[in-house]
């Protein structure tokens, strides 16, 4: 059976790049509790700094924006990873099968090493838990943004590796393939890098109009743009590529060619994608606000979603183990 499956960090809030990236594409997937599996990576989020206090809540606040962004508990499975031991317990059979060398070339941990002072081990082998994310499921596609397609590599090469090792007449785990949207990879509101919960250069997918406002003003657009007359290109500005993930077509176009002819200023052209905005955004909040008003709700689906996927991923361990060898 072909299932999908990926996940999000509760390293902080959901934010419109991974709304736009994987999020939709999660939502547009939704093909059944069986076939689909979404999961909150708490154990992921444990790579970063954290206060315990602060991952409780965000665990929580991340179940309701995915809930309230189409998440439908009817037609996936979505759950917590620590609710379910087996992806913690396949990583580590992954570990004994994944070059240190393949870890040490993966770019996420590349960028996320350079900014920590001592380096832990864990955002080291990240990508090891992550292919077991996803092959304790025996996942086939994993919607995701441009950032994890090297990831994916790496868990198919873990796939080949174990295959070759233990399951040579019949490969055991499939090599699981990235689905991409569009909006592969939005930069954060500094142009700088990209959106990332770990940057604070983030717009979260449940801010406030005001808020979004407040962000969206100063930030940055095409740099050729200095003066209000001075003519811009809509292609390398990141304001330009939200109108392309909000607006309408024909605001779009109005949008590039008052940007190319200089007859909106930046600021005009901000103002309209707010509206755009607000017409996206609007029904997911007012959805958050309903479903973060029922607590429990949300701590049952998620419980049931565990429930289901453990079923699963025991299946999986007993399978890898009677293939290891460590069963009498
Ligand atoms: P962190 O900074 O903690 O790594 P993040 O914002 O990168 O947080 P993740 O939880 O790592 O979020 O990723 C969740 C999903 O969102 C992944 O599929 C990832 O590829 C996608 N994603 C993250 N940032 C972007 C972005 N800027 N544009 C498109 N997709 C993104
Ligand atoms: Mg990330």
């Amino acid at each position: 059976m072909s299932r999908i499956f990926s996940g999000i960090q509760p390293s902080g809030e959901l934010h419109i790049g991974n709304y736009l990236g994987a999020v939709q594409n999660w939502v547009r997937l939704q093909e059944g509790r069986d076939a689909t599996f979404f999961c909150v990576v708490d154990l992921h989020a444990l790579t970063g700094n954290y206060e315990p206090s602060d991952l409780r809540r965000r665990r929580h606040e991340m179940a309701v924006s995915l809930l309230a962004a189409g998440l439908d508990p009817e037609r996936c499975t979505l759950f917590f990873q620590s609710g379910v031991p087996q992806h913690a317990e396949l990583a580590w059979i992954f570990n004994t099968v994944t070059p240190l060398g393949e870890l040490e070339r993966q770019t996420q941990y590349k960028d996320k090493s350079a900014r920590q002072e001592s380096v832990l081990t864990g955002v080291l082998t990240y990508p090891v838990l992550q292919a077991a994310d996803i092959l304790l499921y025996h996942a086939t596609r994993v919607p995701v943004g441009e950032d994890q397609v090297q990831h994916l590599e790496l868990s198919r090469e873990i796939a080949r590796r174990w295959n070759h090792r233990f399951a040579a007449e019949t490969p055991y785990f499939p090599e699981p393939q990235p689905l991409l949207t569009p909006v592969r990879r939005l930069m954060g509101l500094d142009g700088q890098a990209k959106m990332s919960k770990s940057l604070g250069n983030t717009i979260g997918l449940l801010e406030t109009r005001e808020q979004i406002w407040e962000k969206l003003r100063p930030a940055m657009t095409d740099p050729a743009r200095i003066r209000r007359t001075d003519p811009g290109n809509p292609d390398v500005c990141n304001i330009y590529s939200l109108h392309k993930a909000f607006s309408d077509e024909p605001t779009q176009a109005i949008a590039a060619a008052n940007c190319r002819g200089a007859a909106w200023g930046c600021i005009d052209c901000k103002k309209v994608l707010a509206e755009s905005m607000e017409t996206v955004l609007v029904p997911i909040r007012r959805r958050a606000a309903d479903i973060g008003a029922r607590p429990s709700y949300v701590t049952d689906v998620l419980e049931e979603g565990a429930k289901r996927a453990r079923t699963i991923a025991q299946d999986t361990m007993r399978q890898v183990y009677e293939r290891m060898g460590l069963t009498d």
